[in-house]
């Protein structure tokens, strides 16, 4: 039973769920995670640590002067920020210098219980079903990836990715612009999910997909072009899709580095941005909006577990074979 610190409230958890940091962490690290000899350096935890940056619980004990209820129910941003930093101060709340995340840097939610900072809990929307409410930080990460994009309303965008994340992108585009959305991804359930979300139209990678793509939304290049699927060669490839003065977002995670051609994007201005987690007071709430207004929930969940399939199911996540996402329920037994 973790023992909470002041301004944190004892949480038993309902819906936890894994991405694909915890599936990286969970088959080749550590490297988020503290271990003894490298200990977190703002918390000092050394691990070995509790996983679970994704969930949505009861709050059991608020803390001192709460403006939570016993029995709210409330998901969590999971990262913690200290409020007075220079970061902080511009409302980089994610840059935070003593940004820390429940689950990656200190004990988080794939538990019956978790203590959690109130200032990043959000009361759920009513009537949500716990299965969708469990999508919200996920979800949140998609809104700030969306408003980081820089995309607006007459824009030309194309999305590279439509996995889980590519899909929460895709889903935050959608509620917060008009612009005109094309999806590239492997020919398949992904692309018909992303029409479904909402895409206005879909190409399928293969070896002339640039060419498709010009020729799809415009042969002078997209506005904006957002890469989420983090794979080999395609920030290349969203250079050769940007228009002159547009713009890359850059949301997935090589897991090596990238070689771009450099002087094609510096002759054409292109602007290359990225984007990291969210900026909990905007973005956790706008991703519960969402779910409790849509069917994107039902879109995007896979299937639910109690927690003794944790492996079994970070396995999937690790080999490609999850194209939604999966939660835990740690009160099935
Ligand atoms: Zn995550
Ligand atoms: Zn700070």
């Amino acid at each position: 039973m973790p023992a909470p610190a002041p301004g944190e409230a004892l949480l038993r958890v309902l819906r936890s769920g894994i991405c694909g940091t915890d599936a990286t962490e969970w088959r080749s690290g550590p490297h988020l995670f503290p271990v003894g000899d490298a200990p977190h350096p703002v918390t000092g935890h050394r691990g070995p640590m509790i996983l679970g940056h994704e969930f949505v619980a009861e709050i059991v004990q608020p803390a001192a002067g709460s403006r939570f209820a016993l029995g709210d129910l409330v998901a969590a941003g999971a990262g913690v920020w200290c409020g007075d930093c220079p970061r902080c101060r511009e409302g980089r709340y994610n840059l935070c210098q003593r940004y820390t995340t429940l689950g990656l840097n200190v004990d988080g939610g794939m538990a019956e219980f978790v203590a959690a900072d109130e200032r990043m809990l959000a009361l759920l929307p009513p009537g949500i079903p716990l299965d969708h409410a469990g999508l919200a930080q996920p979800l949140a990460v998609g809104f700030h990836a969306a408003r980081r994009s820089g995309a607006g309303d007459d824009d030309r965008v194309v999305l590279i990715g439509a996995g889980a994340i590519g899909t929460f992108v895709l889903a935050a585009l959608r509620a917060l612009v008009r612009a005109d959305v094309t999806v590239v991804d492997f020919a398949g359930s992904r692309l018909d999910r992303a029409l479904r979300v909402g895409a206005d139209r879909v190409v399928a990678a293969g070896d002339t997909t640039v060419a498709e793509v010009l020729e799809a939304v415009d042969p002078r290049g997209a506005d904006v072009v957002i890469e989420a699927s983090g794979a080999p060669g395609q920030l290349a490839a969203a250079t050769r899709m940007v228009r002159s003065g547009g713009r890359i977002l850059q949301v997935g995670l090589p897991s090596r580095p990238a070689e771009i051609d450099l002087a094609a994007i510096v002759l054409r201005e292109v602007t290359i941005r990225t984007t990291n987690a969210h900026l909990f007071p905007t973005d956790v709430p706008a991703a519960l909006d969402l779910l409790a207004t849509s069917d994107l929930g039902a879109e995007l969940l896979d299937s639910v577990h109690p927690l003794a399939d944790i492996a079994e199911q970070l396995d999937r996540l690790a080999s490609g074979r999850l194209e939604g996402k999966v939660l835990f329920d740690p009160t099935r037994p």
